[in-house]
């Protein structure tokens, strides 16, 4: 399998080469020449299997001849050491993803990702240093999923007193291979210290780098098990018709989804909810596609004007607008909205919602009441309550209990290494850190 940029002038390469690139060299992303098919027997009989063979039938085309069935099988079995679950509710089920170790979805794809990472090091006998900018949530994601995997270095960028305490504590108190830089500056300044790495000739030369952000095709893809893993998992339920609604931002998720449907997963269509960040649902409803600066919002790790997905979603439909508008339904709702909705789930069902996953459940509801739809509706939930507790607390009066693990973060020491936004200190410092 070669994989292709969706900008079409970049060399195709094969998967483990459009991870190690992560941006295609004429600034496209990644996408499979043709995205594989499985055979019906296996769609037809998928309640029968587990997440990890589910996964495993997925990424197998994907990966086809650059990891053997064991080595996928390995990096299967301890990327996923914790699970997805599904809970139903009155009307809608909810897809529980933040049981990984940073209590949000992105488990998922870093975990998976990181494994990859340490295989290709293996192979090509060389350490590999990703160095990642971030504002919070990708970084703890990140820091985690690689935290003392073999062969690979992570170096983070992160702007100091802008993050939660909460993402500070998951990414900068690990220690090991895994090195948090609290940049004296704002994110912007850790993105372009980043960017200016990866074009540094000397630096280049002495190390080898990589990056691991969202838009990586390593990532993307197990983003498709788990809309696998709900389907079979409704289908013991005895439901046949399904629709996921999917609280979107950059929309590697949603994509997630699009392509676990053209691999043969039975999915009626999809909903992509949002925030007041809305150029997705607005290009649904039937205007033009056209970014816009981003505005902040409490489910803030979707405040993305420009969701650097959306080439990935017409690319999965041939270029064909119309063919999106036709499979995909847009809602967007405002923070009092997303408020209301807390409030309300907690009363009726007795269930927190995360911001993010409340607008999920929100346009799942509004979507069946405008279409009399009687299929059932698994809304993805991203992020474990906990990590939005103040906002929560605040709309049901109900204190949420802190589970265990995550007490144990938050008394870990910050590690943290204090650094100017200054470029050259910053090329000295991976110099000295990891010249080989
Ligand atoms: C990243 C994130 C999202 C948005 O996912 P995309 O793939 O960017 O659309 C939604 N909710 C939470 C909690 C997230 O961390």
């Amino acid at each position: 399998m070669k994989y292709i940029s969706t900008s079409k002038q970049a060399e195709p390469v094969s998967f483990l080469e459009a991870m190690r690139n992560g941006l295609a060299p004429d600034g496209g992303l990644y996408m499979p020449e043709t995205v594989p098919v499985l055979d019906k027997a296996f769609w037809d009989s998928i309640s029968e299997y587990k997440f990890s063979e589910i996964a495993f039938r997925i990424a197998k085309p994907w990966l086809n001849n650059e990891l053997s069935d064991n080595e996928l099988q390995q990096v299967i079995e301890t990327a996923f050491n914790f699970s997805a679950n599904v809970h139903s509710l009155q009307k809608q089920h909810i897809l529980e993803l933040f049981h990984g170790p940073t209590f949000a979805f992105k488990d998922f794809g870093a975990r998976f990702m990181a494994r990859l990472f340490s295989e290709k090091a293996k192979k090509a006998d060389q350490r590999v240093t990703i160095l990642v900018a971030t504002s919070g949530d990708t970084g703890s994601a990140v820091a985690r999923g690689f935290y003392k995997v073999s062969g690979v270095n992570v170096c983070l960028l992160y702007p100091k007193g802008k993050v939660s305490p909460l993402q500070e504590k998951q990414m900068a108190t690990l220690g090991e291979n895994v090195t948090a830089l609290e940049v004296d500056g704002v994110f912007d300044d850790c993105q372009r210290m980043v960017k200016q790495a990866f074009t540094d000739s000397e630096l280049n030369r002495q190390l080898t780098l990589s990056s691991a952000n969202s838009i990586n095709i390593a990532r993307l893809l197990p983003q498709s098990f788990y809309y696998a893993f709900a389907v079979s998992e409704l289908k013991k339920m005895g439901h046949n018709e399904i629709i996921f609604s999917v609280p979107s931002g950059n929309f590697g998720n949603l994509t997630g989804g699009l392509i676990a449907k053209k691999m043969g997963l039975p999915v009626q269509r999809f909903i992509a909810a949002t925030n007041r960040n809305e150029v997705v649902p607005d290009f649904l409803k039937g205007s033009e596609f056209s970014p816009k600066p981003s505005v902040q919002t409490i489910s803030n790790a979707m405040d993305v004007g420009n969701p650097s997905n959306f080439v990935r979603m017409l690319h999965l439909y041939g270029g064909s607008e119309k063919a999106m508008r036709k499979e995909i339904s847009g809602y967007s709702y405002s923070d009092d909205q997303t408020r209301e909705t807390i409030r309300e789930v907690y009363t009726n069902e007795n269930y927190l919602l995360c911001p993010h996953t409340a607008i999920g459940y929100r346009a799942a509801d509004e979507f069946r009441r405008e279409t009399g739809s009687r299929a059932e509706i698994v809304t993805l939930a991203t992020a474990h309550p906990i990590k939005f507790k103040d906002v929560i607390e605040k709309e049901t009066g109900q204190e949420i209990p802190i589970p265990n693990q995550l007490k144990k973060d938050l008394q870990e020491e910050k590690k943290s290494i204090p650094m100017s936004s200054n470029f050259s200190e910053f090329k000295a410092f991976l110099m000295d850190q990891y010249r080989q």
